[in-house]
């Protein structure tokens, strides 16, 4: 492209202009210098594949470069980007990145021209400043400076009483299911994706941060009401409504958006940043709303994170947990084979919590490994307590689900011993439940501990299979007995036939790999139907009976109906 060789190839910046699927079609002799000697052009090769930016060129670099690139062709606006290059053998050096869309009517063209300079040639205090406060893989501001450009608009809005900050916390689901499943590039992939439409939504004034992992922050300046706020809300999540594509599958993202707004005069920065995130939080319980503001005071709201996190710790000491069980049924003769454990806690003040109360604190927290285990020997005790006492309970068994973490511990398989030798129960009637992240996670060493555990006579279960990602393929090289389907593909199986058919092939493809079937979430007769039309072995559910305290557990194994295989 002679017209852009007569215009930039004596310019003293690092000149590329790339066309809008990221394909170089002009690089100066700086730009070439600064990316690393020669680069192939769309217009010399016309081989799309072999002249992305940072693609093939940069392999040596991290991949995620060329989704950097997306973020700055998806500004229309001119703007300045700073990114961090990083080779795999060298310190990352930080580049500025000018992006301008434009359109050359007379050549057909629409493109991006990127203007770039290597911040740490031209002044290494710069650099050193610009690495520590960017983030590096998506290039966005970190939370010092965040707090600082917060600080400064708080100031600025004392000066306006019509004026108004805002601040939204970002919470975006499933992504370390991808990580999990995909890996950690893939993640890494999506993540930038996700950044370049965040950024479609915001002005040029706003500032869009990474806290880190899946949590962003974004300070809009100078709004007048809480409506236009809302509004900004509702494209962000709009923005998320088209799926994106991890590795030739389609991922659904959405967004827990929790928001505060200034309007007490004299509010810090950390405080409103604070209630942005308590309101994300609870934007996170209330599953499937779009966005909370928060509302009141937050000495109190703030009760229910940080003091459920100290008080979780002290009931764990003072017997404040306690389990329920919910029977585990044979669908053909409506039988109890086993009981599943499911944790409880009996709070001082606010009644009995279930797990979705506070199990998510307990993984943030470490604490699901004390309370895990708590939970594995109170189950292995009950269960041998019911055998010496109550026929029918001789051939019961026990599900019990544990945490990733505790499989993560070293010595898992020493506590499981001592556990069983301590309650005398016998393995065989124990099922250890897990979720797929087990297995995804730790897959090297996974294999060894599952069938070391396999070996002590113990059943392993896949729990809320179907939700994870995993396929049947993948999960025959694990040693397990059991699937437990979750109950999401009950509940739509009667309207989602697709949902169906993957249950019908599920069952299927589990019996080939002889693996036993459990259906979760049986709620009606329709259900029970569709798992009976399934040939699946066993089912828990509502429809049976929801899980029950322990007194009410021993009444029915004590009725006479109850007969045990
Ligand atoms: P899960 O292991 O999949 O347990 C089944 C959950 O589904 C239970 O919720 C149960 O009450 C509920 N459920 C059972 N039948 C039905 C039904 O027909 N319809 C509906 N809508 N729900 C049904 P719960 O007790 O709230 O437990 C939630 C989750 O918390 C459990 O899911 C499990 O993942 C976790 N959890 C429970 N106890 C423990 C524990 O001791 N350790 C660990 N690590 N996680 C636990
Ligand atoms: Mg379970
Ligand atoms: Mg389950």
């Amino acid at each position: 492209m002679d017209i852009f060789e007569n215009l930039f190839s004596s310019c003293g910046d690092a000149v590329v202009i790339a066309d809008q699927q990221a394909a170089i079609v002009y690089a100066n002799h700086q730009a070439r210098t600064l990316l690393g000697g020669p680069l192939t052009l769309l217009t010399e090769t016309g081989d799309y594949d072999n002249c992305k930016l940072w693609e093939r060129r940069h392999k040596e670099l991290v991949p995620h470069h060329e989704s950097l690139l997306q973020v700055v062709l998806s500004s229309q606006a001119l703007t300045n980007h700073e990114f961090l290059l990083q080779e795999a053998s060298a310190a990352a050096t930080s580049i500025t990145v000018t992006s301008h869309a434009f359109h050359l009517p007379s050549l057909n063209f629409r493109g991006v021209l990127l203007l770039m300079s290597d911040l740490s040639h031209q002044d290494p205090a710069k650099h050193a400043n610009s690495l520590a406060s960017r983030d590096v893989l998506t290039g966005l501001i970190n939370r010092t400076i965040f707090m600082d450009r917060l600080q400064h608009a708080l100031a600025k809005t004392c000066q306006d009483d019509h004026r108004l900050v805002a601040i939204l916390c970002v919470d975006v689901t499933r992504l370390k299911a991808v990580n999990d499943t995909f890996g950690y590039l893939a993640g890494d992939r999506l993540l930038v994706e996700i950044v370049t439409r965040l950024n479609h939504s915001l002005r040029q004034a706003d500032s869009l941060s990474r806290l880190g992992g899946d949590e962003f922050t974004i300070l809009l300046e100078d709004v007048s009401s809480e409506a236009e706020v809302i509004a900004i809300a509702e494209t962000l999540h709009a923005q998320m409504a088209a799926p994106f594509v991890v590795d030739d599958y389609e991922i659904n993202v959405s967004l827990n958006i929790g928001i505060s707004l200034s309007y007490s005069p004299n509010i810090g920065a950390d405080t409103l940043l604070r209630q942005a995130d308590f309101a994300m939080i609870e934007a996170k319980k209330h599953f499937g709303e779009p966005y909370r503001i928060f509302v009141g005071d937050l000495d109190t709201a703030t009760d229910t994170s940080l003091h459920l996190e100290m008080s979780l710790k002290r009931a764990i000491h003072q017997g404040e947990l306690y389990l329920e069980y919910q029977p585990i049924f044979l669908v053909r003769t409506q039988e109890i084979i086993g009981v599943e454990s499911l944790v409880r806690w009996q709070h001082p003040t606010r009644g009995s919590l279930t797990p979705g109360q506070f199990i998510t604190i307990a993984e943030k927290t470490g604490l699901i490994i004390p309370l895990g285990w708590w939970v594995l020997e109170e189950s292995c005790r009950q269960l041998k307590e019911w055998q010496d006492s109550i026929p029918t309970a001789h051939n019961l068994f026990i599900s019990v689900n544990m945490s990733s973490q505790q499989f993560a511990q070293k010595d898992v398989l020493d506590r499981i011993t001592t556990i069983l030798q301590k309650t005398g129960l016998s393995p065989t009637f124990l099922k250890i439940e897990m979720t797929e992240s087990v297995l995804i996670n730790n897959s090297e060493s996974i294999i060894e501990i599952l069938e070391a555990i396999r070996a002590l006579g113990i059943r392993l279960s896949v729990d809320d299979f179907g939700t994870g990602y995993s396929s049947l393929s993948y999960l025959h090289q694990f040693p397990v007995d059991t699937l437990k389907i979750d109950r999401s593909f009950l509940e739509n199986a009667d309207s989602d036939f697709e949902k169906l058919e993957i249950l019908q092939s599920v069952v299927r493809l589990a019996w080939n790999l002889g693996l036993e079937v459990v259906a979760e979430g049986i709620e009606t007769q329709k259900h029970l139907a569709q798992v009976q039309a399934l040939r699946c072995e066993s089912g828990q559910g509502f429809l049976f009976s929801r899980p029950l305290q322990r007194a009410a557990m021993e009444a029915i194994l004590q009725s006479p109906t109850t007969s045990s295989s």
